[in-house]
């Protein structure tokens, strides 16, 4: 059998749609439950191996599927246990995913874009410029790639989009691919251990809200004023802080669940006393939590992290008032997978290049 010349890609199929094709080529949708379980739960791609399928079946899969994955190029280990993975997709392109062990749970960070259209000032991802949105098959591939490498049983870890890309300039793919990793006959991952932050695109959290499948959320706020977060987060032009708030009060939330607010500590720029007060102010009756993160500093970003003295206060102004804070542990940083150094060096292409591109 000679398989059609742009054969159909199932990482790209959540069960339903595989349970279609199923029956359009007159094979019973139930099959997609043990193709499901075959690549998600134990890693296994090739068609012929899926050996409770019947042999026509097999061969019948094999000649008109395909089954892609992203290809792992590099692997490097931090000293704290954090693997950063490069990751080759079917164009060529690159991206990163990290691995971040802890207890009780580990995490894997993943990616939902080939570099990031947002452009943060104190972000490498953002110096790459937006290359490509991911589809739903390399986003939930990544899951699969380091799962299967790293020997992790189903289920048992948390997921975070907070890689590269902002989640919600690529919206449906990224639900989509949440949607295949939660499918009960594959990876079964619950809404309550996937944590999706962004940026604070308005629509997008308006969107988000009326999901069945609710992931946490994370929102990058930053800053306390327009003019400081327009600085730091150009995209916020869009998105005044409050319109970005009233989103937040808007959104619905599970029992005992919270939106977490992650803020960036610059040195000077958006720690002061002041910023912390108003902080409290802008959260007042949010179900709330905060997670500052001091920046990681990387050549080429021009600003600095506060010292650990300057932090505490931070903190503490926050907590005295009754919000919960915590202080982002920063993982990986010797082989650049903290927060916000995940950046594909050559691929990227620089403002010169995009405007030569454009051309
Ligand atoms: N696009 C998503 C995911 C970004 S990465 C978002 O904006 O939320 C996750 C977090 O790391 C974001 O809060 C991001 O602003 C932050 N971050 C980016 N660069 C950083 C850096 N150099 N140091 C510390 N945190 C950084």
């Amino acid at each position: 059998m000679t398989g059609s010349p742009t054969r159909p890609d199932v990482a790209e199929f959540d069960r339903a749609e595989l349970e279609a094709w199923l029956e359009r080529h007159g094979t019973p949708a139930f099959h997609a439950r043990q193709i499901f379980s075959w690549m998600y739960r134990r890693g296994v791609t090739d068609f012929g191996a899926m050996t409770d399928l019947a042999r026509p079946l097999r061969a019948m899969l094999a000649a008109e599927l395909a089954c892609s994955t992203p290809r792992l190029a590099d692997r490097e280990r931090s000293t704290d246990g954090t693997e950063k993975f490069l990751l080759a997709l079917a164009d060529g392109r690159q991206i990163e995913s990290v691995f971040i062990p802890d207890s009780p749970a580990n995490t894997l960070c993943l990616s939902t874009q080939v570099g990031c259209a947002m452009q943060c000032a104190f972000c490498l991802t953002g110096r790459m410029g937006l290359t490509r949105h991911l589809t739903a098959g390399e986003i939930a591939g990544q899951v699969r790639v380091l799962a299967g490498s790293l020997d992790l049983p189903p289920d048992r870890f948390n997921i975070v989009l907070m890689g590269m890309g902002e989640p919600l300039h690529n919206y449906d793919q990224t639900m989509k691919a949440l949607r295949i990793l939660a499918d009960p006959h594959g990876l079964h991952v619950s809404p309550r251990r996937v944590t999706l932050s962004t940026v604070g695109i308005v629509p997008g959290l308006d969107r988000l809200a009326a999901e069945p499948w609710m992931p946490n959320l994370a929102v990058s706020l930053h800053a306390t004023t327009d003019e400081v977060r327009a600085r730091l987060v150009p995209t916020s032009r869009k998105h005044p802080i409050a319109e970005v708030i009233d989103a937040c009060r808007r959104f619905p939330l599970r029992r005992r669940s919270r939106i977490t607010f992650e803020y960036v500590l610059l040195d000077g720029v958006n720690d002061t006393a002041e910023d912390a007060r108003r902080l409290v102010r802008l959260l007042a009756g949010i179900r709330a939590k905060v997670n500052l993160i001091p920046l990681n500093e990387a050549a080429g970003i021009p600003f600095a992290r506060p010292s650990d003295a300057g932090i505490n206060a931070f903190a503490a102004i926050l907590a005295d008032h009754g919000l919960t804070v915590s202080v982002r542990k920063s993982r990986g940083r010797d082989i650049r997978a903290a927060c916000g150094q995940l950046i594909v060096e050559g691929l990227g292409r620089s403002p010169a290049q995009r405007a030569a591109d454009a051309m």
